[in-house]
């Protein structure tokens, strides 16, 4: 099993990350990519890729978030962001970067700095981690606009087919977590079916951890031990077993992420 999203580098993991890749490892977890917010998150994360003694590989993404886009000197974080990426030839993606609508931040900055990471994608040939947040409209216009063809995973999708078809026909997988856990999560349970099994070689599980507890688990720390909950779940809706789940998204993240492996 592989979760493709985990901020183990936040404070509410990585303070006790020794612990969290223990449940992990003994829940089944065999490799976790942490997707990058902050320059200072992606110190950490070097550190917990090079400190790492569990039986958990450790894969890293680097990005700009939007969410700290306010608190960031952004052409300062840009050149800071191109200079790690040319000394750390093991990034395997650009993320977490996205538009979120429901944040203080002006959509024009978050647009400033969703090109500019876009364009690090093209020039480092690395595929993107999305975030979105009622914001399908304005990220795919973004992809139109920039003629963005790297490709790379929408991070929780949720949403109708209608736009999952557009990312898929645009070459993104889909990231699948606790949102499919819950009853308000209908819609995108309906979206996995639907889309099942033509695009099975584009789902991804992710646990989006510490955030995003799954069904039954709110108001408690999320953690990458818990991603079997999310197997559970798509089983029963794609009516395949809980080992094909673990099979193709293992397959899917090997292609996605390490494809000259
Ligand atoms: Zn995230």
């Amino acid at each position: 099993m592989i979760d493709s999203h985990c901020h183990l580098d936040l404070p509410k993991l990585f303070t006790r990350a020794d612990s969290v890749l223990d449940r992990a490892s003994k829940n089944g977890i065999k490799r976790i990519l942490i997707p990058g917010t902050t320059p200072q998150g992606w110190c950490r994360q070097q550190a917990l890729v090079k400190q790492n003694a569990s039986e958990v590989a450790l894969d890293i993404a680097l990005g700009i978030h939007p969410y700290f886009l306010q608190t960031c000197d952004l052409e300062r974080a840009l050149s800071e962001l191109h200079t790690s990426l040319s000394k750390s030839p093991h990034v395997i993606a650009i993320g977490e970067i996205g538009l979120d609508t429901a944040i203080e931040c002006p959509v024009d900055t978050q647009q400033r700095a969703f090109a500019s990471q876009l364009a690090l994608s093209e020039q480092f040939e690395l595929p993107v981690i999305m975030h979105h947040r009622k914001s399908h409209h304005l990220l795919l216009g973004a992809l139109k606009q920039h003629q963005f063809k790297r490709g790379g995973v929408i991070h929780a999708f949720s949403g109708s087919v209608e736009v999952a078809m557009q990312y898929l026909e645009r070459g993104f997988y889909l990231g699948v977590g606790g949102t499919i856990t819950y009853p308000r999560g209908s819609k995108t349970r309906k979206t996995l079916k639907a889309i099942f099994p033509e695009f099975s070689d584009r789902l991804l599980l992710e646990t989006d951890a510490p955030d995003m507890p799954m069904c039954g688990r709110q108001g408690m720390v999320n953690e990458p031990a818990y991603l079997g909950e999310v197997v559970s779940c798509l089983s029963n809706l794609l009516e395949i077993d809980s080992s094909e789940v673990v099979n193709l998204t293992t397959k899917n993240y090997q292609s996605l992420f390490h494809p000259h492996d």
